[in-house]
């Protein structure tokens, strides 16, 4: 077993999974099998019942598990499905812990998070190592060392160490050199407490990641290593780039991968070669996409690009590939419901509508739908994104001034959106949407299957509500194209418009599955239609 543990020192929110995430690459890139998985020290049992402003979007695996955001960058970088066992929260290990405990399980045991709470930690790592077939699985424990929330996380992952021996697990820690404008330098002593702080709990870092705004030259790596005793080669500088595809090409070129080689003995698999090619050419696309093309995100959480992470980038890598650099502004559709709502949409070259949740914003959303439809202007519609675009077209095409969705006109008597039939009577909130991986078979006729290239899709979702199903003869007899249903036909998935360049909206979530080197369908889709190629 290989396993390589990374923890972070100083401050949260410095690397945002993407030093996993790059490492992860660099390993795929030489042929291993990579699995990754976080450990969050909170009490949720997921975080499907957080706040995307404070804790970032949710993200949605195949097998339907709603997870950290940095599940998001993990699957991006290595180009690999990940599934339900790649997040754990503290909540949902303390509450496997209850359910043994209640059985039985632990009779006569006084039940303690330095045994068994850590054995549980471990077994996980150990078991979804096997069961997803990997080479080597990244660990990444969530919070800062030192927190009291992962605290048992960071023992756990110290017995494991002992366990396993050396050469079979490593350990990378990520910390963070804050820059004094007054004297014009990057200062180490937070680094060196934060490896002084993990060393005390019993971890001997192997690989320092030093992230910073400013340059960390051969000065500062010698004098971090002398004052924490890591070797010059084990410290990797990350600095502030451009763009966050650069990291695993970075990373690689400061010797990371020949480092891990030899701490993990990797060699003696036989001969190892890294290939970033791919890596380097998106980031010569990245360079080269210097067509502007604008797109005006029209949602609630207008405040943090982490709510929307993954259609963010899911939108910009579909344009690196078209030479196109699009620029996404976030519109808080609230603001759309007075005024001059035209006037502001003119701006741009694309309207999409995102995923969302409550009635905040949503007659806003609705005007821009109206706007991109009457004006031809590419759409682009998300889940509730989706949902507008019907609501829309019912009200101002089918003539029914009160169309809505159940979720906000409970007694709405047009509601062309409403609870699915599997939703009524659920109650509880956590993890009880429709969610996960559905296949859509897609209607030869349709723009979106020739996007898509096959008859048959899938996409991951999560959601309450649907398509009311009493009004789709009377969509299908104007131009509103359903163009995409569930297997069965019951459930509507894609939608377009016939009289309309680019009008494409699905209730999945087709951002979960973009990916750099693979950007999704759709998102091309509406990136073409905007640079009209
Ligand atoms: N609120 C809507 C629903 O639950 C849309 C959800 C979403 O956009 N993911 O169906």
């Amino acid at each position: 077993m290989k396993l390589i543990c990374v923890t972070w020192g100083v401050l949260s929110g410095i690397g945002k999974g993407i030093t996993g995430a790059s490492i992860g690459a660099i390993l795929k890139s030489a042929g291993y099998k990579v699995f990754m998985q976080k450990f969050d020290g909170y009490l949720n049992i997921d975080p499907g019942t957080m706040n995307p402003l404070e804790h970032g979007e949710v993200f949605v695996t195949d097998d339907g598990a709603e997870t950290d955001l940095d599940i998001g960058h993990y699957e991006r970088y290595i180009d690999t499905s990940l599934n339900s066992n790649s997040s754990r929260t503290t909540g949902k290990i303390y509450q496997e812990i209850f359910e043994r405990e209640r059985k039985g399980e632990y009779l006569w045991q006084t039940v303690q998070v330095t045994s068994h709470v850590a054995s549980v930690v471990k077994e996980k790592i150990k078991s979804w190592f096997f069961t997803a077939g990997a080479d080597i699985s990244l660990v990444e424990i969530g919070g800062t060392v030192g927190d009291m929330e992962s605290e048992y996380l960071i023992e756990s992952m110290r017995q494991l160490r002992h366990e396993l021996g050396a050469g079979n697990i490593l350990f990378v820690h990520l910390v963070y050199l804050p820059y004094l404008g007054a004297s014009d330098e990057l200062k180490t002593k937070p680094a060196q407490n934060s490896v002084r702080d993990l060393r005390a709990r019993g971890i001997e870092p192997d690989i320092l990641v030093v992230r910073s705004d400013k340059r960390v030259d051969e000065k500062l790596i010698s004098k971090l290593s002398i004052m924490t005793g890591i070797e010059k080669r084990c410290i990797i500088p990350s600095e502030t780039v451009k763009s966050i595809y650069q990291v695993p090409v970075k990373y690689y070129n400061y010797g990371i991968g020949e480092v891990i080689t030899e701490k993990l003995e990797l060699q003696t698999t036989g001969e190892i070669s890294f290939d970033l090619s791919q890596r380097e050419n998106l980031i010569q696309h990245i360079e080269n996409a210097t067509e502007v093309k604008k797109i005006a995100m029209v949602g609630k959480y207008t405040a943090l690009e982490d709510a929307y992470y993954s259609l963010n980038e899911g939108l910009k890598v579909a344009g690196y590939r078209n030479h196109i650099n699009v620029q996404i502004s976030f519109l808080d559709a609230e603001k759309l419901e007075q005024g001059s709502a035209d006037e502001i949409l003119s701006h741009y070259d694309g309207i999409v509508i995102p995923w969302g949740f409550g009635n905040r914003g949503i007659e806003g959303m609705i005007r821009a739908a109206q706007y991109a439809r009457k004006n031809k202007v590419p759409y682009l519609g998300i889940c509730l994104g989706s949902q507008i675009m019907a609501i829309e077209f019912a009200r101002n095409v089918l003539g029914y001034p009160d169309a809505n969705s159940e979720e906000f006109a409970p007694e709405g008597q047009h509601n062309v959106i409403h609870l699915m039939e599997h939703q009524k009577g659920i109650h509880t909130k956590g993890g009880t949407m429709r969610l996960g991986s559905y296949d859509c078979k897609l209607d030869p006729e349709s723009l979106i299957f020739r996007l898509y290239g096959k008859p048959q899709i899938a996409e991951r979702h999560r959601h309450r509500y649907e398509f009311n199903n009493e009004f789709r003869k009377e969509f299908e007899k104007s131009w509103f194209h359903i163009s995409g249903t569930s297997l069965d036909g019951e459930l509507v998935e894609m939608v377009e418009l016939r009289d309309h360049p680019f009008m494409v909206a699905t209730q999945a979530h087709p951002e979960l599955k973009s990916r750099p080197l693979a950007p999704h369908p759709l998102f091309v889709g509406l990136v073409r239609a905007m640079a009209r190629i």
